[in-house]
């Protein structure tokens, strides 16, 4: 022990293999620790106060010390502190949250399957999304889309839909069987001159190439983030949705909506699908399902999937899929507090309220110098640093720029995320007009004082 220190900081650099870490840096520079939380802020271990500009990891919407859901997973925890739904058994918080969802679905749904985490989500519906073929007596239909950038999750498949080189590069991955589409992001992508909707026409001819040189046949779903989140926050096109369901649709492709990060009011309505005319057959969620408060999420699924599953089940037996803590009660318990608190407190309408502000300062950024793009839709958004306005040039190497940013903002009290030289904001969505203003005001010091740092 001696050689490792007392510290938690030393003891978190002997122990710990972080998450998303630059594992090699951090045997220098070490964790910053953080103690507690308390609505829209959390403080590290010297006590320094930190505005959570990104809810955690995309997910707090409640901010911290909300006591309620506590309190509902102490009674939960009391009551049947754990259990399972395998082999016909239930319990009530799996079935009342399993309703809840339905009932709250942007398009008709059938049935919920819950998971823990988004990226357990996601690959259960890329299983169901096999089987279902395979109870259609089309076992050549397998291939799935998503985008480059999208983030659909970290598992061998779900890492596989990702398309984020680093979540592919010395994994071994992606898999067989899945491939990318083009990136909706019109500042980095379009043509000179090209109209959001001309661009979103490109994007929608470019999938149904993509899709008839797999062979139709052979392509069985796409996945699709209403807002591209860790690619670093992508508002696609005007049109773009309606043009490549039309596609989608012409060859019988499955939508997957993967609202992990903008569903539950992120974008100003309930599901990110609703901002931007998705009509999903398959829609994945997590994060602020329980605001964060404990892993879980779910997979909702269309009648016709659900009733092919039921066929296959009917002639193959039990459907061989589930997690130990599928429903899992206290979570579940968890996540119903957490929908009824969005209910009684309006949060949808607080999110209106507030994000005309949010939107209105975070647009303002693209006239300081190192921002090329201020891009964003409700409560979410992101600024993308450039070496140069006008060409877009990047900073060399790619990353420092956010790396810089980062480090600066967190030094003036402001927690965001940097994905390349784009940063992201994400607050909770309980925050008020004062924090939104902080937000920003620290956001734009840690800009200025970025400039001779890039450019010095
Ligand atoms: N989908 C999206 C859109 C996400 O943002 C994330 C996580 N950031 C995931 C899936 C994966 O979720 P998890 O980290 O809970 O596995």
């Amino acid at each position: 022990m001696s050689a490792i220190g007392n510290s938690a900081a030393s003891r978190d650099k002997a122990f710990v293999l972080h998450p998303y870490t630059n594992l090699h840096a951090h045997e220098t520079q070490g964790p910053l620790i953080i103690e507690r939380g308390e609505g829209v802020r959390v403080y590290d271990d010297a006590n320094n106060a930190y505005i959570e500009g990104m809810a955690s990891l995309w997910c707090v919407s409640l901010g911290w010390g909300e006591e309620r859901l506590v309190q509902a997973a102490a009674n939960q925890m009391r009551k049947l502190s754990s259990y399972h739904i395998f082999g016909h058994k239930s319990h009530e918080p799996g079935i009342d949250l399993a309703e809840k969802l339905i009932g709250l679905a942007p398009v008709p749904m059938s049935k919920v399957f819950f998971a823990n985490s988004g990226s357990e989500a996601n690959d259960t519906a890329v299983k169901l999304i096999w089987y279902y073929n395979n109870a259609l007596g089309r076992p050549d239909k397998k291939k799935i889309l998503a985008r480059v950038r999208g983030y659909h999750g970290v598992t061998v498949a779900t890492a596989s839909l990702t398309g984020l080189p680093n979540n592919h590069r010395d994994f071994d991955l992606p898999i067989a069987r899945i491939s990318h589409a083009d990136c909706p992001h019109h500042y980095r992508n379009a043509k000179p001159g090209e109209s959001e909707e001309e661009f979103a026409t490109r994007l929608a001819e470019q999938l149904e190439a993509q899709i008839l040189a797999e062979g139709p046949d052979t392509v069985a779903a796409m996945f699709c983030e209403p807002i591209m989140g860790a690619g670093g926050v992508v508002v696609p096109p005007a049109t773009y949705y309606e043009k490549i369901q039309a596609v989608l649709k012409k060859y019988d492709v499955l939508l997957v909506a993967d609202e992990v990060i903008c569903g539950f009011g992120r974008t100003g309505n309930f599901w990110g699908s609703q901002t931007m005319g998705m009509q999903p057959d398959i829609l994945t969620c997590a994060k602020q399902l329980s605001s964060g408060y404990l892993p879980i999420s779910a997979v909702m699924v269309s009648d016709a999937i659900y009733r092919a599953c039921v066929d296959e089940s009917k002639k193959i037996g039990t459907f061989g899929h589930g997690y130990t803590y599928s429903a899992h009660p206290v979570a579940a318990a968890v996540a119903l507090e957490t929908l009824a608190i969005y209910q009684e407190r309006d949060m949808i309408g607080h999110v209106r309220d507030v994000a005309p502000l949010f939107q209105r300062r975070l647009r303002a950024l693209a006239d300081h110098p190192l921002v090329g793009e201020a891009r964003g839709v409700g409560l979410i958004g992101a600024i993308e640093l450039v070496a140069d306005k006008t060409t877009k040039a990047t900073f060399e190497p790619v990353g420092r720029a956010g790396a810089v940013v980062n480090g600066l903002a967190q030094e003036h009290g402001l927690i965001v995320r940097a994905m390349g030289d784009s940063i992201a904001l994400c607050p909770p969505l309980v925050i008020s007009e004062e924090d939104i203003n902080q937000v920003f005001d620290r956001l734009t010091k840690a800009l200025d004082a970025a400039i001779p740092v890039l450019r010095g």
